[in-house]
């Protein structure tokens, strides 16, 4: 490969359930890699394993894709609808001496791994009469004698001794490839340049080595990808409860900070950025900026960004989110514009909405300590006569918006020689009956009307009288 050429990378699932985050990153920055490059993103479908495919998983993942904005140029390419290829490049390695006819019985699933070779050792005469004689037979590499090295773009360097490599199988039993084979088969016919995936692949790199070798074959740049651990510091996994990306979606995170957060799980664009797109990454994307060392897939941070997404949207966009839950949560005629403006700057997820509208259409049963606050100078004796007096100068504003109140306010403020906060603090108490609420208490007058105000600050007057 030069360094002209346009990448092409591909993602390259087994369809075996879900599509966890370790998977969605890979995809991504397979993605990624093409699109910085001007190249193209291929998807394929590894299902050459039959008895763990799962029914309905190639549609998680589509789906999955489509969601994250990660688009392929070609395929699905579906493995098992190759079935025949893979078949001819094995027995064109048999016949080169790269691969043999084994016809041990396999113990068990998985049963050939600790094979001694011995069919390895079996005159090509006599494999040729047992093949004929109908005998079962499976397709396996010869690993030669010596040493194996591949370079990796994320690893550096890596030799090993072919002692430590096994036997393992091509075609199966079934006439199947197995993964380990018709990876290597589809990545050279579809022209893969890099290959992108996690580091749990690293130890089977050097017989896929082997095997280009063997069949004539230039390797790919091989990207492999940290750990991504969870907050236990364990590899994250569905067993432990790791949360998968249609469980993420599910629980109100955006796709599109999933895919910001993913992003930079094992990979930094070298500044201190930390906001992008799909096609800003694309932008600032480089194999440099990958690291070898594992990342931690920090859920608070993932939840403080999707706020951030929320902050950074256009109003219009949120307010399409926010309305299903503001129509459920505030049935009083109001501005659901204006509360979704409000909502939207406060929020992490569209579900914590309700609980800071709550208000809105019924006055909470508070407790008239709130009205004491140290910071707004306001104590219960303050409040009252605040609220005393704010009541008679609200009861003749006219129009009842926020800014018409608000000026009133500051101004009956100023009168009484009081600070601002000493008139608004008690005011907004009195109108939401919480501690927090997600606007100022002029806000809050035009929300709630006149006749909703007057009423609840004489409920907050008589409390604090009591
Ligand atoms: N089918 C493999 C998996 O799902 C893909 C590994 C690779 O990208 O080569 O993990």
């Amino acid at each position: 490969m030069t360094e002209t050429t346009r990448p092409r990378t591909r993602f390259a699932p087994s369809p075996t359930g879900y599509m966890h985050i370790g998977n969605l990153r890979t995809a991504i920055f397979e993605y990624l890699l093409a699109k910085s490059g001007g190249g193209d993103f291929i998807l394929r479908i590894e299902d050459t394993d039959q008895a763990r495919l799962v029914p309905g998983s190639v549609d998680v993942i589509l789906k999955s894709l489509a969601l994250a904005g990660v688009t392929y140029d070609e395929g699905p390419y579906y493995q098992s609808e190759r079935r025949g290829i893979y078949a001819e490049y094995a027995k064109r390695l048999v016949e080169t001496g790269g691969a043999y006819y084994c016809f041990c019985e396999p113990k068990e699933r998985g049963g050939y791994e600790k094979y001694d070779g011995a069919c390895s050792r079996v005159p090509r005469a006599e494999a040729e009469s047992r093949l004929r004689a109908g005998e079962p037979w499976v397709i396996r590499q010869r690993i030669p004698p010596g040493r194996t090295s591949f370079a990796d773009a994320v690893f550096g360097g890596i030799t090993v001794d072919n002692a430590e490599l096994d036997d393992q199988v091509l075609i199966k039993r079934d006439g199947m490839p197995t993964y380990n084979f018709a990876n290597v088969v589809d990545d050279h016919l579809m022209g893969i340049t890099h290959v992108v995936r996690g580091s749990e692949y690293l130890s089977s790199t050097p017989k896929y080595s082997l095997l280009y070798a063997a069949l004539g074959w230039e390797p790919p740049v091989y990207v492999h990808l940290p750990l991504v651990l969870n907050a236990d510091g364990e590899k994250l996994s569905k067993r432990r409860g790791d949360a998968s990306f249609e469980d993420l979606v599910a629980m109100g995170y955006l796709p599109r900070a999933i895919v910001n957060f993913v992003a930079l799980l094992g990979w930094s664009p070298g500044d201190d950025r930390e906001f992008f797109t799909l096609s800003e990454l694309a932008g600032a994307f480089s194999i440099k900026g990958l690291s070898k060392s594992p990342s931690v897939f920090d859920m608070n941070k993932l939840t403080w960004m999707n706020g951030e997404y929320f902050k950074r949207m256009d109003p219009e966009e949120f307010f399409g989110m926010a309305l299903p839950s503001l129509k459920e949560s505030v049935a009083r005629p109001a501005d659901l514009r204006k509360i979704a403006e409000m909502c939207r700057t406060r929020i992490n997820f569209i579900s914590d909405i309700p609980a800071l509208v709550d208000f809105i259409d019924a006055l909470p049963d508070y407790d008239a300590s709130l009205y004491t606050h140290k910071k707004s100078k306001t104590d219960a004796a303050v409040s009252r006569s605040s609220l005393l007096a704010a009541r008679e100068a609200l009861a003749g504003a006219e129009p009842f918006d926020n800014d018409t109140v608000y000026r009133l306010l500051t101004e009956l403020a100023a009168v009484m020689g009081r600070k601002n906060s000493q008139l608004l603090w008690p005011a907004r108490t009195a109108l939401s009956g919480k501690p927090t609420s997600p606007c100022g208490a002029s806000e809050l007058c035009e929300l709630l009307g006149k006749d909703e105000t007057l009423a609840r600050i004489d409920i907050g007057i008589s409390k604090l009288s009591e």
